[in-house]
């Protein structure tokens, strides 16, 4: 239990809360975290910080990118818990597999990604909330399932810092649903119990799978990093495009959450980090039809036709 908790709280509390926050008006806010936690910066070219806003033309279309495969997501977990907790800067929900045979992973790429938390980062209304953006659109929530590769190492703290340890998939949310989401129905009611930073409770487990898109996945693919402090750039991110959408009333037990221990009436809210810089990398996507690949085509065909076409009138 201790160490799962452990885990659980690492990716978003490697640090004191109160030496970074969201606050862009004070000292700690994210324009400053690089002074101190000097992976933060994305300036150098060679950076890879993440979240990144997705330009959908500047995308690259791959065919052969893989789908990513998702292992044990339908499992129940019947005989285990769920542990949710706030941690002042999010809810996040930490797994507690009963069996080695029942963890969750992500298969992509040629490896496996074991499921060790997933966590919620959301605003104050339907312009903003979500950390990655798509031709400068945001969601009112972005589902970060965080993921650490099994295969090449022992544990979360050990992947978490070196290139390729881990894998995050984002699922959007948006709140225009007149009806409960099922899903999301067995969380958020939960977080009335994790209103406060520090507080945690369980909660039975329930499949996985019910949280994410039910279409064909449309996805965006990069190499990134952890959108907190210490933001190690050790994250193969997986976008989906595809929202889900929950009700208003869902949404309303978001905006309830405390980011202290009750000191003050301080919302826990609009805690994502901004758009970093993209720098040298390529988004790449299996979206037919977007991506650099076909408009790069396209152009050189009108650089080509055009000066014919000129020519002759
Ligand atoms: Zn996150």
């Amino acid at each position: 239990m201790k160490l799962l908790l452990l885990i659980g709280s690492c990716l978003l509390a490697t640090s004191q809360a109160s030496e970074w926050d969201y606050n862009a008006e004070g000292d700690n806010g994210p324009a400053d975290w690089g002074k101190r936690f000097p992976k933060c910066n994305d300036t150098a070219s060679s950076s890879r910080q993440s979240p990144i806003n997705i330009v959908v033309d500047n995308t690259k279309y791959n065919a052969s990118l893989p789908t990513p495969e998702f292992i044990n997501y339908d499992v129940a977990h019947a005989t285990s818990n769920l542990i949710i907790s706030n941690n002042g800067h999010t809810v996040v929900v930490t797994p507690k597999y009963a069996s080695s045979d029942s963890k969750a992973q992500i298969k992509y790429k040629g490896k496996t990604y074991e499921l060790v938390q997933f966590h919620f980062h959301w605003g104050s209304d339907s312009k903003r909330g979500s950390e990655h953006t798509i031709d400068g659109k945001h969601f009112q929530v972005e589902v970060h399932f965080v993921h650490y590769n099994t295969d090449d190492f022992n544990n979360f703290n050990e992947a978490k810092t070196e290139e390729g340890g881990l894998l995050v998939y984002a699922q959007f949310l948006k709140s225009f649903a007149s009806s409960a989401n099922a899903g999301y129905q067995e969380i958020v009611p939960q977080f009335e119990k994790v209103k406060y930073k520090g507080n945690t409770t369980t909660i039975p487990h329930f499949k996985f799978d019910t949280l994410l898109s039910k279409v064909p996945d449309r996805i965006y693919s990069y190499p990134g990093s952890l959108t907190t402090p210490t933001c190690d750039e050790s994250v193969s991110w997986i976008v989906n495009s595809q929202t889900v959408e929950i009700s208003q009333d869902q949404m309303s037990k978001f905006l309830e959450l405390k980011s202290n221990k009750g000191e003050t009436n301080e919302d826990l809210v609009n805690n994502y980090r901004p758009v970093q810089k993209l720098q040298q990398r390529t988004v790449e996507t299996n979206v037919p039809g977007s991506g650099v690949t076909i408009t790069s085509s396209f152009s050189m065909m009108l650089m080509t036709v055009l000066p014919i076409a000129y020519a002759f009138f």
